[in-house]
């Protein structure tokens, strides 16, 4: 039986991470995985991290099993910084779980859309690879549209399109904030339209938060889904702490439902625990309770979110520093100064990226994708001139 499975592509970007750690060359750039880097080009542990992994040690008395549902005090410490200090719970209309990873939430979201009936799934492109992958793996239908033009902005006609285009049962994924790959997020006034449109058109939004913070801070970052939720009847959100933690590897997420009842909201996350039993049977606990007990402790708590604004800071410089520059070439890097977050996509062909890669030492994915956080005052001027060379 298993010799019928086809032989399936590597991960591109995985392959780029060996490709990079061969190459001998000392001034070699690493644009390609999504990791934040300092300005040496390290991804430490955030130290309020490191203080709450002690903390844990120190004063865990058992592993016994927790449940499909995972640690919810960490599922509700989340809460007031996603859905505002006033009433996170909208008047007991929303509640979630943990779940393994971003990914893990975005899955059981789009499981849990299908087990309602939903068939087909809007979301602009490019997106985030994994989107597509899950909902294939769930039968889900992609329904695409064009996330951004070419100046660099967001596509409000090609976004307005596909919501009018919608029948009544679709839904529509959207990006929080950070937008990946491209880094363009929606302005405040353009979500005020978004969470209109889809009210009116009565679609079920999965909203994919998976790096706030890292775009203009905490509560920035968090004005789309808020609004969205202002409007609706119901959604679902799936949250990452793996970048705004730094915890990745220890793929730390949750999935949250807003429903219209409590009644409904019970029934939905009844739902989730019976998908999540099937699949993972309950996330893994390590990180969630240091996340947990970062937010438990008022000075943890101020410890990561300066850590989390050095990050922020940092990108924003890199950032600046890159639309000053105006151009590389062809390429005009104005626009990356208004982008947000880890990402922005250059527009360079297939050949000028193998040729930054094979003569210049630089990595980054073949759609064009650049990890910002890559470029330190060390690298990015040789980074611009090498830009310029192949697109000049
Ligand atoms: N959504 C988006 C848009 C992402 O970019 C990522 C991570 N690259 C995720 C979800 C999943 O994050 P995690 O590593 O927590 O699974």
């Amino acid at each position: 039986m298993l010799s019928n499975l086809d032989q399936q592509p590597a991960d591109a970007l995985l392959a780029l991470i060996k490709l990079h750690s061969a190459d001998p060359r000392a001034d070699k750039i690493d644009l390609g995985v999504g990791v934040y880097r300092t300005g040496q080009g390290a991804t430490p542990v955030f130290g309020a991290i490191k203080a709450a992994e002690q903390k844990l040690v120190d004063t865990q008395n058992s592993k016994s099993y927790l449940g499909p549902e995972g640690d919810m005090g960490f599922v509700h410490a989340l809460m007031p910084y996603i859905f505002g200090k006033g009433d996170p719970t909208m008047s007991g209309r929303i509640d979630g779980m943990q779940a393994p990873g971003g990914t893990g939430a975005v899955r059981l979201a789009v499981a849990l859309a299908k087990k309602s009936g939903v068939t087909r799934i809007i979301m602009g492109l490019p997106s985030w690879p994994n989107h597509a992958q899950i909902l294939g793996d769930l039968a889900v239908e992609l329904v695409s549209f064009k996330h951004a033009g070419a100046d660099g902005k967001v596509d409000m006609d090609a976004l307005r399109g596909a919501i009018a285009a919608a029948e009544a049962g679709d839904a529509l994924l959207l990006h929080g904030c950070c937008h990946n790959p491209t880094g363009i997020d929606y302005t405040p006034a353009q979500w005020d339209e978004i969470a209109d449109l889809i009210a009116a058109k009565g679609l079920l939004p999965i909203l994919d938060l998976a790096y706030q913070g890292l775009g203009k801070g905490m509560e920035e970052d968090a004005y789309g889904v808020r609004k969205v939720l202002s409007r609706v009847p119901e959604a679902l959100i799936a949250y990452s702490c793996d970048k705004n933690f730094g915890m990745y590897r220890d793929r730390v997420g949750a999935i949250y439902v807003m429903a219209e009842t409590a009644e409904v909201l019970n029934r939905v996350l009844s739902n989730g625990h019976a998908l999540a039993r099937a699949a993972w049977s309950m996330p893994p606990d390590h990180g969630g309770a240091a996340v947990r007990l970062i937010l438990e402790d008022p000075a943890l708590t101020a410890m990561w979110l300066d850590e989390l604004d050095t990050m922020r800071s940092r990108m924003a410089h890199v950032r600046a520093r890159l639309a000053e520059a105006g151009s590389a070439g062809a390429i005009d890097l104005t626009p990356l100064g208004h982008q947000n977050g880890l990402f922005s996509v250059l527009p360079l062909s297939g050949e000028q990226i193998l040729k930054l890669r094979e003569q210049h030492g630089i990595y980054m994915a073949g759609s064009g994708r650049v990890n910002i956080a890559g470029l330190t005052s060390g690298n990015i001027d040789k980074f611009i001139a090498d830009l310029a060379a192949v697109s000049g």
